[in-house]
C-alpha cells in the first residue's frame, strides 16, 4: 500500500516530511490507518459526524477524518489521540476502575506510559509522522 503524502510541503531545498502512516501496531493489534475524505466520512455508517477520528479494536482500524482545511499538525495530533484511546482500552482502565485510595495520576500514567513506550519503539514511521520528523532524503527542487 503506498504511503500517503502530507499537505505541509517541504521547504525549498529542505527535506521531505515523513508521510502519513498506513498502519500502527498497538501491542498485539495492528491497526490499518485510514485517512478518510470528509465526504466519505459523512456517508459512512461506521463513523460519527461529530468525530474527527475513531479507532475500532475489533475491526483493527483507525480512521482519521480529512477535515477540509485541516492542517497536517491537526491530523498528526488526531492520530496520536486515537493511539491513546487504544492504549486506554488495552490498559484495562475501562474495566478496572482504580481504587479511590490509590494515587490515580501515577497509576494511570504508569499504565499508559508502558504501553506508549512500546508503541513508539514498534512504530518509528508513525512517530516520525506525528513528530513531523524529516526524512534524510532531499525534496525535489
Ligand atoms: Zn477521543
Amino acid at each position: 500500500m503506498p504511503k500517503a503524502t502530507v499537505t505541509d510541503p517541504a521547504p525549498k531545498g529542505g527535506k521531505q516530511p515523513a508521510p502519513r502512516p498506513v498502519s500502527v501496531k498497538v501491542l498485539f493489534q495492528t491497526y490499518a490507518v485510514i485517512w478518510m475524505r470528509d465526504d466519505i466520512w459523512r456517508g459512512c455508517d461506521l463513523t460519527s459526524n461529530d468525530n474527527i477520528g475513531e479507532h475500532n479494536p475489533v475491526l483493527g482500524t483507525m480512521r482519521i477524518r480529512l477535515v477540509p482545511g485541516a492542517t497536517e499538525n491537526y491530523l498528526r495530533e488526531t492520530l496520536l489521540h486515537e493511539i491513546l484511546h487504544s492504549c486506554w482500552a488495552m490498559s484495562d482502565l475501562n474495566e478496572k476502575p482504580l481504587p479511590a485510595d490509590e494515587d490515580q495520576e501515577e497509576n494511570i500514567i504508569a499504565r499508559v506510559s508502558h504501553l506508549l513506550a512500546t508503541i513508539i519503539l514498534d512504530n518509528p514511521d508513525v512517530f516520525a509522522y506525528i513528530g513531523a520528523q524529516l526524512y534524510k532524503k532531499k525534496a525535489p527542487q
